[in-house]
């Protein structure tokens, strides 16, 4: 049985005692409407921890006021449902204990949390160097907003391990160099990208689309996973050539809208445009539009995805 949680009390308490127990804790940080990329983190989680806590929290400082906070699917019931089954079904010989940790917003935010930002008061991190640039550019707030929910999360519930999804890769490094800079004594470790069997990354705002955008939105990675084999066979050598055939197999399908295709340096997020260092490495990623839906993939070349934003 998964137990559902809903208080930051309660979770302090649980820590408690679980500390008394010496048993360690991972956490896996989510908004919810899980699918099989949260459910591959979770088996992360439970390979490496006693006890996995999952939190379930669509949070409104990642959303600009333009964006859609109040549309995001929240589907708590099904989400337990789908960590209970899975944990039922799966082949993981593994006994954890698992919490969901499902908090509502007054809770996380005791001093109000307005989506202007002219109007927010009080605590909130920024990452700064890595949180401006890509997904950044296109969302000004959005690692602000990030940041500041896991920094939350963190000291709630003092993970030995927290994990995060490959899929939101700047996410990934902003998270490593919040870590490092803020001490924590947490362990990230990152998950690979799981995918639709066209290849299209799951997300939970795939739902948003129908079965013809769904099969058109399969060509970002496509071109991503073409791109890289072509790096990997030696016929493309440097990052301008690398994004511009990912735009050019994109540029395919003409209903889609590019809103950005980078080739950057896996630490520091700063663009590549000459040969890649085979020893550094490069993260590819992007964003594209098909009609109101928004899809995000990247591919990292050369290096392992542990040592990915270190
Ligand atoms: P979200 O609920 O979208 O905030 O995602 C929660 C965590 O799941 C993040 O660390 C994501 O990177 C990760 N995640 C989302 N989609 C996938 C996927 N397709 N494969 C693996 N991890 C994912």
């Amino acid at each position: 049985m998964v137990q559902v949680v809903h208080t930051v009390k309660e979770i302090h308490q649980i820590r408690k005692d679980l500390g008394k127990q010496e048993k360690t804790v991972g956490l896996v940080p989510t908004m919810g409407a899980l699918h099989e990329g949260h459910l591959s983190l979770i088996d992360l989680a439970r390979l490496k921890s006693n006890t996995v806590i999952v939190s379930i929290f669509v949070n409104p400082s990642q959303f600009a006021p333009t964006e859609d906070l109040d549309k995001y699917p929240r589907t708590l019931e099904n989400d337990k449902l789908l960590i209970e089954n899975h944990i039922k079904s799966n082949k993981l010989n593994h006994t954890n204990d698992i919490i969901i940790f499902a908090p509502n917003v007054e809770e996380i935010y005791p001093s109000g949390i307005p989506l202007n930002i002219e109007e927010q008061q009080g605590v909130f991190v920024n990452v700064l160097g890595k949180s401006h640039q890509l997904e950044g550019e296109i969302r000004p707030t959005f690692f602000r907003g990030v940041a500041t929910i896991v920094c939350k999360l963190f000291n709630i519930v003092y993970p030995n391990y927290a994990f995060f999804g490959q899929k939101d890769a700047q996410q990934c490094v902003v998270i490593k160099q919040l870590v490092k800079d803020l001490l924590y004594p947490i362990e990230i470790v990152l998950g690979e990208i799981i995918r639709e069997d066209n290849g299209l990354a799951k997300s939970s705002r795939n739902r948003y689309l129908n079965s013809n955008e769904r099969s058109i939105a399969s060509i970002l990675y496509k071109a991503l996973n073409e791109t890289s084999i072509l790096y990997n066979n030696g016929s493309l050598k440097t990052g301008n050539q690398l994004r511009d055939n990912v735009i050019k197999t994109i540029s395919n399908e003409p209903s889609i809208k590019i809103d950005y295709i980078t080739v950057s340096n896996p630490s520091t997020l700063q663009d590549i445009n000459d040969e890649i260092n085979p020893n550094i490495g490069a993260l590819i990623s992007g964003a594209v539009r098909i009609g109101n839906t928004r899809i995000i993939d990247n591919i990292i070349l050369g290096i392992d995805l542990q040592s990915f934003g270190n």
